[in-house]
């Protein structure tokens, strides 16, 4: 189990001496301490056993009976404001009395001593670009996902193993930048099928589907040294077999599109955790790119439904005369300033592999 925690502890009283009667709370050097590497904050009390996720927990030791009761206020409200949770160690018996009256007033305007805030619902955001493949349009490719790189926006790679004929690893080039990107912490690899055909699932029994997994997680094994934790069906096709052939061959995370979904954010089969496209950047029934409003709409709507969204972007609708297309490559950059600004109100930005609900 990736197990990974830790634990800040500190007694608000040492920071008495420190703090000036124009005492400024430390805003922004507590937010960039914590927020930036997608690490989920929790208090104690609110820690799930089973999670996998990097945990940071804060706990303020010693509040007392008619001790600084000031500074102990100013440390602990700078926490909450800045949406940090605590646990308060409390000295609950101290010259005789039970909590302070004030200490006692206050925590029953907010919490019950052994209790925290209650822990709002993480909302996240996660980008899905399709389709890297043998011979594709590498430039083109390689410039959106930089740009998501640059911009610290997590994106999942979705990658058609054996495409045209041939293997990823006959592609030096993709195979190469592929083998770097994938050590960064923003960046996932993806299977996507095998050889990317129409009906290449959803179509056969589970047997011939799990051949074909197979096949695309060996490619993954010898090219990438990877084993992928993320299926994507090509086209979106699959059924019943699939998501069983999917977790047989040991992947945790199933990413279809919402709208043949029927098992939106939960596990099914057991184990296998869907995590489905609700927007995109380009829109293929009229087979033009979709704006800047459609996409950042769709997220929005099933942020506030299901406090998860998945835009998928392909890299082969950027092509310009030039490469990339600016116009089309300026509404990547809008939607990348709406999901810091969705970022900066507390949205989580992950891969689909780092997902939890
Ligand atoms: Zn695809």
């Amino acid at each position: 189990m990736n197990y990974k925690l830790l634990l800040i502890v500190f007694v608000s009283g040492l920071f008495i001496s420190q703090i000036p009667a124009s005492y400024t709370a430390p805003t922004t050097e507590l937010r960039e301490a914590i927020s930036y590497e997608g690490d989920t904050i929790y208090s104690s009390t609110g820690t799930t056993p089973t999670q996998t996720i990097k945990t940071i927990m804060f706990r303020d030791d010693d509040a007392h009976l008619w001790y600084n009761f000031i500074t102990f206020k100013n440390i602990t409200d700078t926490l909450i404001i800045n949406r940090i949770p605590q646990t308060n160690g409390v000295i609950s018996h101290k010259g005789g009395t039970i909590y302070s009256p004030i200490l006692r007033v206050e925590y029953s305007t907010r919490t019950t001593p052994t209790q925290t805030l209650p822990i709002q619902p993480i909302k996240t955001i996660m980008f899905r670009v399709d389709d890297a493949q043998p011979w594709f349009n590498f430039i083109t490719f390689k410039n959106i996902t930089d740009t998501l790189i640059i911009n610290r926006i997590p994106l999942t790679i979705s990658v058609i193993p054996y495409s045209g004929g041939t293997s990823i690893g006959n592609d030096t080039t993709l195979k190469t930048y592929l083998n770097t990107i994938k050590n960064y912490d923003t960046v996932e690899l993806a299977l996507n099928g095998y050889m990317h055909t129409v009906n290449e699932f959803g179509y056969r029994d589970q047997a011939a589907e799990e051949a074909r997994i197979s096949s695309g997680l060996a490619i993954f094994k010898s090219e990438l040294n990877l084993v992928p934790v993320t299926f994507i069906p090509p086209y979106h096709q699959y059924n019943t077999a699939t998501v069983n052939a999917a977790k047989n061959k040991g992947l945790t995370r199933f990413s279809t599109g919402s709208y043949n979904d029927n098992y939106p954010w939960q596990e099914k089969p057991s184990g296998l955790l869907h995590v489905p496209v609700v927007s995109e950047f380009y829109d293929w029934d009229v087979n033009r790119p979709r704006t800047y409003d459609q996409i950042t709409s769709d997220c929005q709507i099933s942020l506030e439904k299901y406090n998860a969204c998945v835009i998928l972007l392909h890299s082969g609708t950027f092509n310009g005369s030039a490469v990339v297309d600016p116009v089309k490559y300026k509404t990547l950059l809008e939607v990348i300033n709406w999901t810091h600004k969705k970022e900066s109100e507390g949205v989580k930005l992950v891969t689909i592999k780092q997902y939890v609900r």
